[in-house]
């Protein structure tokens, strides 16, 4: 009964007083997650898939490439939509995926606003206020930047760890 009390009284700190710890905020969704042994970019995709009820689907987006933005994570109904700027490295591909995982399993979507109503469209061409938008959220070191980036750091150790190798570059984009 006091761990119970303690786990609520600490969850209520992470909404007040220790919103400024992100690395706090990061650490207890990765508990939270319940990470499986075997965590794979795939297997951690799907889980979050069913959490939210929605498809996510990852696209490279080489209009970010001008930008400063490595990913961008574009929530619409029932599609979960992940930009990533094209790299040839695995690692850092993974990195930026994670990244924007690491926003939906924090939520920030709630937090955000904005980018969910966006036209359908985007896909076509990146609106410029959207690039703003992204750029406005990356460049800034707020603490869901933080949160996001520590927990796609825990994800990746994780991975890598994991007994079984991350699906392939090709897998993913399959
Ligand atoms: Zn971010």
């Amino acid at each position: 009964m006091s761990a119970m009390i303690e786990n609520v009284t600490s969850a209520g700190n992470l909404t007040s007083s220790r919103s400024s710890a992100p690395i706090s905020v990061a650490r207890e969704a990765f508990c939270n997650a319940e990470v499986p042994k075997n965590l794979t970019l795939d297997i951690l995709t799907t889980s979050i898939e069913k959490m939210r009820g929605a498809r996510i689907k990852i696209l490279s987006a080489p209009m970010l490439t001008a930008t400063r933005v490595c990913g961008l994570w574009v929530p619409r109904e029932k599609l979960d939509v992940i930009l990533v700027a094209p790299t040839p490295w695995r690692l850092q591909y993974e990195q930026y995926v994670l990244h924007e995982l690491a926003h939906m399993i924090l939520g920030h979507d709630r937090l955000a606003g904005g980018i969910a109503g966006l036209p359908s469209d985007l896909f076509a061409e990146l609106p410029d206020h959207v690039v703003a938008r992204a750029l406005a959220r990356h460049d800034f070191r707020t603490a869901e930047e933080q949160a996001a980036e520590h927990l796609a750091d825990l994800l990746a150790e994780a991975i890598r760890n994991s007994p079984t190798e991350p699906a392939s570059f090709e897998q993913v984009f399959g």
